[in-house]
């Protein structure tokens, strides 16, 4: 089929590969000319593993071209997907500029369309955003009624890092849709992969998403909160954890003790999820504290840290700078709000990241980056925040030139048989 996707970011292009993978055509579009020009290029405007040689072979063989031009999109495809971001405002609800401003675009190139079309909102938008926004919009800017175009609520559930393996390998897909000719179609391009297809109402699939996301959210803060207690005794969290996700209603995924979940969904959709239900007249107390134990998590390094040196005037060494290894992400990154904080307290920082340098360069230009030999070299300290497998192969003498062995994990990567004297911030 023909597909358009509107917005080239993370997920708008991560999903153009994907589907152009199951031998769909894909337009991407985007405002900024820039990426559509290298997306036509064949260059991911995003680091994530595995899809330059797919992006790449997909626009040699024509399967993805790039535009500015929405109305082009949609003339020359059957069903088009809305990929837009939906940032948080000041006060912490969602901020649907943008989608408003595509559903606008959307509606008038309907307008100049005949035949049927689908419209699928694949960004993650507060329950009943797109009955009360996207669809007045669509409706009022082509002058038609929502049942001559289709509407589809298609949530994305893809993690950063795994992006295309969990495109092409979903736990399930969820179609929330207007009426079945829109569902029907919404199905049809995602045949190919085996895997259940859940068919709900439009507001249902909104806020599948933010469930999903919020259960997500919920056992890392729960297995931060019960590693900090365990840090507190002397026990190691990750052999709590491996012996509570034996038990089947937990499971063993998003375990893992740390310094807290970032990236750009989690604390968002909490926050948008948190302001629709006070709107409601709800107060989630449990959702709510869950962003309090996250804020808090990323400082309890530092806390680590002062009690084993004064940081003022030291160099601190810090590795890994994504929200997550595999991707070049810094936004919520746990590293950002670590650096700010060490530098505050007038540490020198030298850091590293084999992939999100220079996103982290635009937020910090006035810190050293480095690779990983110099940013040890005379350290006073070494924070390990992203567990990239590079970090996974450091050994013992790697960490011998640091002026002050203080080696301190955010994230577990490094092996206790290979380094010696390292410690956990939580375990
Ligand atoms: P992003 O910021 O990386 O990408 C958004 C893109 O949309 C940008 O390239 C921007 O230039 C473009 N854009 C903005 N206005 C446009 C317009 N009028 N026309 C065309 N393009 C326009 O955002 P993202 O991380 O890909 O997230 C997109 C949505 O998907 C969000 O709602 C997010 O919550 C949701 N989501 C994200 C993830 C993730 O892991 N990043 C996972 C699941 C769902």
């Amino acid at each position: 089929m023909d597909i358009s996707i509107i917005g080239s970011g993370y997920v708008g292009l991560c999903t153009a590969v994907g589907f152009a993978s199951l031998g769909h055509k894909v337009i991407c579009v985007d405002v900024e000319k820039e990426k559509v020009d290298k997306i036509n290029h064949g260059v991911p405007t995003i680091y994530e593993d595995g899809l330059e040689a797919r992006l790449k072979a997909a626009v040699e063989a024509k399967q993805i071209t790039a535009t500015t031009d929405t109305d082009y999109a949609v003339k020359n495809s059957e069903i088009s997907f809305i990929a837009v971001g939906t940032p948080s405002k000041d006060d912490g609800s969602i901020d649907l500029t943008y989608v408003k401003k595509v559903s606008r675009e959307l509606g008038k190139a309907l307008r100049n369309k005949d035949g049927y079309h689908v419209i699928a909102v694949k960004s993650t938008v507060v329950p009943g955003t797109t009955d009360d926004i996207v669809i007045p919009e669509l409706e009022r800017h082509s002058g038609k009624k929502a049942g001559e175009f289709g509407v589809c609520m298609v949530p994305e559930f893809l993690r950063e890092g795994k992006a295309l393996h969990d495109f092409l390998n979903p736990d399930r897909i969820v179609i929330g849709e207007l009426d079945k000719k829109s569902g029907d179609i919404a199905e049809k391009i995602h045949e190919k992969l085996k895997t259940p297809i859940l068919r709900k109402n439009i507001k249902t699939a909104e806020m599948i998403k933010y469930a999903s996301n919020t259960f997500l959210a919920a056992k890392i803060s729960l297995i931060n909160e019960i590693g900090n207690i365990c840090k507190k005794l002397g026990i190691d969290v990750y052999d709590v954890a491996e012996a509570v996700g034996y038990d089947r209603r937990i499971g063993k995924l998003f375990l893992e003790a740390g310094i807290g979940f970032g990236g750009s969904c989690f604390r968002k959709d909490i926050s948008a999820l948190l302001k629709k239900a006070d709107q409601l007249g709800c107060e989630p107390k449990l959702i709510k504290a869950m962003l309090d134990t996250n804020k808090g998590q990323p400082l309890k390094i530092i806390e680590l840290l002062e009690k084993k040196t004064n940081v003022k005037g030291k160099k601190i060494a810090v590795l890994g700078l994504s929200f997550k290894a595999g991707t070049d992400d810094v936004r919520d990154s746990p590293a950002a709000v670590i650096i700010k904080e060490l530098t505050d307290k007038g540490a020198f920082i030298s850091a590293y990241d084999p992939n999100a340098v220079e996103n982290m360069r635009k937020r910090f230009p006035g810190i050293t980056y480095a690779d990983i030999g110099e940013c040890l070299d005379n350290a006073d300290a070494c924070l390990i925040l992203t567990d990239w497998d590079e970090f996974r192969q450091l050994e013992d003498r790697d960490f011998d030139k640091m002026r002050n062995r203080i080696i301190l994990e955010g994230r577990r990567v490094l092996g206790r048989n290979k380094v010696r004297g390292f410690e956990g911030v939580a375990w």
